[in-house]
């Protein structure tokens, strides 16, 4: 990195007297001066590392940066200028004013952001600091008070290799920036330029957050009013396909007959499935309260609801004690199990049909719930589609049913923050796992 400077009698190796205040002549001076000097720039560099690592903020962490570089560097006045969308620069913040006696210093800087940003534009340019020893030697302002301060400095705030932002200092340096300096204010540049790189990917994320979220529940609406909607002119097809067999049904015979067979066949499945697409939507809508449950007592309750399929499949159920306490609610998880214990019954095989529910806790922490069969099993390359909303690896000749109860079980794991999954070898048995939270080590008030 090199300082440019906009006046071509700037350059020189005179030292003369900084803003450090200390005198200019003197070998003895000059060494106190430069190791002075040297520490200033460590702090600057310390401040703005530290700065970087905690401010959330981009514009406040620019203008804490620019108050620590003139309070150290003792110049009257600073300001952070960020790069707009299409390249103009705007004040990140007002102007810090470090001695009240220089009230010039700020206008000066706030002329330069007013009017386009010139001469900051060159250090956007450049992506390289510029000094410029006095900025009335153009003549726009020779007639200023020559006690004011009229050095300028500008260094970059560099994000993904491309500046950002621009912080700017009217300083009184007579003599042009060193190597050590032009460094420290380019690591200062690149550490100012992680935070913002790091604020960006923060705010992609959450909008990313934010857009999936809105999508999201513009589906839920729209699975909502679709099904509502289409409810009322089904139930037309159905009520009067059923008064025509009612009524007409010895007219119909043969085709007749058959056909209209179809069509009240076919309009009951269509409800069904509106009804669970229903089902699916209210699920998703859902913010259930969680607190302590039982799983016991929820694995009781599912398997009586189920107790007429139960007997009539001549299954044995069984519940490996002790399921623990969780974090969750009671009601969700009643029918999560009473989904995964009727699938276990409706998709068992030639074997008398064993089924058990038992839990184990994970190295986090977590529960796992298991529900095992050892019914028909599912081939490994269907495992991961039934878990979707209306994915069914059989026919309504075989097996009852719409697809949707994978979908509202994985529902109901999401609500619970946990995971949802299966293992299973065709022929022998499948395994339903899903992942709890335990109800111990989170606050039993907690909404979850
Ligand atoms: P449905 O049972 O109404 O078809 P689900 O969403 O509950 O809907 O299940 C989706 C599909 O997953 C089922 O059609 C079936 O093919 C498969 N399946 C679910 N549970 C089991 C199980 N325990 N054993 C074998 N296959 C299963």
């Amino acid at each position: 990195m090199t300082a440019r400077s906009a006046d071509p009698t700037a350059h020189g190796s005179d030292p003369g007297p900084g803003g450090d205040g200390l005198p200019a002549a003197g070998p003895a001076a000059s060494g106190l001066r430069r190791a002075r000097r040297a520490e200033q720039l460590a702090q600057l560099l310390q401040r703005a590392s530290a700065l970087a690592n905690e401010s959330a903020d981009t514009d406040t962490a620019f203008g804490q940066a620019v108050r620590d570089m003139c309070e150290t560097m003792v110049w009257p006045a600073g300001q952070a200028l960020t790069l707009g969308e299409v390249g103009q620069l705007r004040p990140a913040g007002p102007v810090h004013l470090q001695d009240r006696r220089h009230a010039r210093s700020a206008e000066r800087l706030d002329e330069i952001a007013a009017t386009g940003g010139h001469p900051a534009d060159q250090v956007v340019a450049s992506g390289q600091a510029v000094w410029i020893r006095d900025l009335d030697a153009d003549g726009q302002d020779a007639d200023a008070a020559r006690q004011d301060a009229t050095g300028w400095l500008g260094f970059p705030v560099i994000a993904d290799g491309d500046v950002v932002a621009v912080l700017q200092f009217i300083s009184d340096e007579e003599s042009e920036p060193d190597e050590d300096f032009l460094q420290t204010v380019g690591a200062i540049g690149r550490q100012l330029g992680v935070l913002v790189e790091r604020n960006q990917a923060r705010a992609g994320l959450e909008n990313l957050n934010e857009e999936l979220e809105r999508s999201n529940r513009e589906l839920e609406q729209f699975a909502y009013v679709a099904s509502h909607d289409l409810q009322e002119p089904l139930r037309k097809i159905v009520g009067f396909a059923e008064l025509l067999v009612e009524r007409y049904g010895d007219q119909f015979t043969g085709e007749a007959a058959e056909f209209l067979g179809y069509v009240i066949d076919g309009a009951h499945r269509m409800r069904q499935l509106i009804q669970d697409l229903l089902a699916y939507s209210r699920a998703g809508r859902r913010r259930p309260h969680l607190g302590p449950v039982e799983l016991a007592e929820v694995a009781d309750a599912a398997i009586a609801d189920l107790q007429t399929a139960v007997e009539e499949s001549g299954s044995a159920v069984t519940v490996e004690d002790p399921l623990p306490r969780v974090h969750g609610n009671a009601s969700e998880l009643r029918e999560l199990l009473v989904n995964l214990l009727s699938n276990a019954l409706k998709y068992r095989s030639d074997s008398d049909p064993r089924i058990t529910v038992r839990a184990a806790r994970q190295p986090d922490g977590w529960w796992r719930l298991t529900v095992a069969d050892n019914g028909i099993g599912i081939a490994p390359d269907q495992q991961q589609r039934i878990f979707e909303i209306f994915q069914r690896l059989h026919g309504q000749g075989r097996y009852e049913g719409t697809g949707i109860g994978l979908a509202i079980c994985t529902q109901i794991t999401n609500h619970h923050g946990g995971r949802l999954w299966v293992e299973s070898t065709p022929g022998e048995g499948s395994a339903f796992h899903l992942t709890l939270p335990p109800a111990a080590e989170l606050s039993e008030n907690s909404d979850g």
